[in-house]
């Protein structure tokens, strides 16, 4: 590339060390760091945040877009160069609409909920962690304010998570979904004991689980060599680089779900981070996904239409059953097959069906347009999220823990983020009817634990990309049209029609 590049790049590349550092203390907070640390680790995070984003919002960082993009005048739109000069004028004039001192600020108080969060959700107390949450929304609507929206507040937040999203379209997306979605889990309540999910409830000792986990997500393509897994509150995964790919998970003593399905959920985003392109991981900020509703996509797929595939079942179960000889010696593969795929209400949305889950998130995103412009206040919250969660589920959530203090993300200041989630469903079923158009042979592979033929697939047509299209570009790309709920629906219709015999 020509020297005006080639400063761009090098400019970026130092941003990106600094992100990474701020990405690695993120994880060292919730998996390492001992729980005093919480000031001090807010203070470090603070000067990180403010001197990344002074760089990258400096006026020499324009002046080397403005160079670079001269420089390149004539280039393929869809080169990596082209690419990458609009994606980064796109970020620059989002941040520059921040404050410094703002965004220092934002990532203070950030550090410190976390701890406030954890404490509260451990004490199941939301009085502990009213304030903060207050805090934050202020924060958000703050955040809303200087970036700007021509139509509601919400739409800024969203727009930073899943690019030209609007939280209208989603609103639409979610009215379309949420009448095929009640219907079919109403047809599965009235067939409620055709499944028994009790082999899953009980005893599992904890390294075995563990190993179980690693097995399957090293067959999966999960490198180890540029990975890792450890445990932590709240599962996520944590990407500095390519070659540096970390997730956690959480273990329960007497379900084996949690850390089973959460593993591969984890796994299926960490493969996404580690399946870029060596082009677009020397070109930050390319090197990230295409919008956090495509992530989930990816996350969303190895976990379920994979992970509680019947197909994925007859490899993995003998071996599973190897493991826990004494809790499903006794346990037929069928008998498994249904009972990872028992639909139920529950309070748990990482825990939740592939039904109902998205109806967790129906409600995450009305609460939150809600506490956002202000018609909904965060002392009234418990009562609203337990109110909305029975209308839904009919049942209410017998604590706050189980209810409305269950997720870190409003802690972590990530208001107008849930919606991806549902969205990363539809895109999985999405994804993976073009896979199977493409390569027909996925689901035998899967059944004879050769997963590289959907990772072939997911690499080539999505992983290796980053973020050079937005998640509408990329869907349309590869699909010929943008996101659809139907598809989901659809793969929801035909699998708990065939378990529960509707
Ligand atoms: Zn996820």
């Amino acid at each position: 590339m020509g020297k005006a590049f080639d400063a761009l790049t090098a400019h970026l590349r130092e941003i990106d060390h600094l992100n990474a550092a701020l990405e690695l203390l993120g994880w060292d907070h919730q998996v390492m760091m001992p729980p005093e640390a919480d000031e001090a680790r807010a203070a470090q995070t603070e000067t990180l945040s403010r001197l990344s984003h002074e760089k990258f919002t400096s006026e020499h960082t324009l002046r080397l877009i403005d160079a670079a993009e001269a420089e390149i005048s004539g280039a393929d739109p869809d080169s990596d160069q082209a690419r990458l000069i609009a994606v980064v004028r796109e970020d620059y004039a989002e941040q520059t609409r921040l404050p410094t001192e703002f965004v220092a600020e934002v990532a203070r108080v950030t550090a410190m909920a976390h701890g406030v969060w954890a404490a509260a959700r451990e004490a199941n107390d939301f009085s502990r962690f009213a304030p903060t949450l207050t805090r934050q929304f202020e924060l958000a609507r703050k955040t809303a304010d200087y970036l700007g929206y021509p139509d509601r507040p919400y739409d800024a937040l969203l727009n930073q998570f899943e690019r030209g999203m609007t939280s209208r379209q989603v609103q639409a997306i979610f009215d379309e979904h949420k009448a095929g979605l009640v219907k079919l889990i109403a047809a599965i309540s009235e067939r409620a004991d055709q499944v028994d999910d009790s082999p899953v409830h009980q005893a599992f000792d904890i390294e075995a689980q563990h190993q179980f986990g690693v097995k399957v997500i090293s067959a999966f393509g999960f490198d180890f060599k540029r990975g890792r897994q450890d445990v932590s509150v709240h599962p996520f995964t944590q990407s500095t680089s390519k070659w540096d790919v970390r997730i956690t998970t959480r273990f329960s003593p007497d379900f084996l779900n949690p850390a089973l399905f959460g593993t591969l959920h984890e796994a299926g985003h960490a493969m996404y981070e580690q399946g870029l392109s060596d082009a677009v991981a020397a070109l930050p900020p390319l090197d990230n996904g295409a919008s956090l509703g495509v992530h989930e996509s990816q996350s969303r797929m190895w976990e379920n239409i994979v992970g509680r595939s019947h197909g994925f079942w007859a490899w993995a179960y003998p071996q599973l059953q190897a493991a826990f000889p004494t809790q499903l010696g006794g346990v037929d593969l069928e008998r498994f097959y249904r009972a990872v795929n028992k639909v139920t209400p529950s309070y748990v949305r990482v825990e939740a069906d592939e039904a109902t889950y998205n109806l967790h998130i129906m409600l995450r995103f009305e609460l939150e347009m809600a506490l956002l412009d202000g018609s909904l206040a965060v002392a009234d919250l418990p009562r609203a999220w337990n109110e909305r969660f029975e209308a839904y589920f009919g049942i209410v959530p017998p604590t706050d823990a189980l209810g409305v203090l269950q997720d870190v993300h409003w802690s972590s200041g990530l208001i107008g983020y849930f919606p991806t989630y549902a969205l990363g469903n539809m895109l999985a079923a999405q994804y993976y009817r073009k896979a199977l158009a493409d390569r027909p042979q996925i689901p035998a592979d899967i059944a004879n634990g050769k997963f590289d033929t959907l990772l072939g697939w997911l690499r080539e047509n999505i992983h290796q990309h980053g973020r050079k299209f937005t998640a509408d570009e990329l869907t349309r790309r590869i699909t010929g049209e943008g996101i659809q709920q139907r598809y989901y629906l659809e793969y929801l219709q035909a699998k708990y029609g065939a378990i529960y015999g509707i």
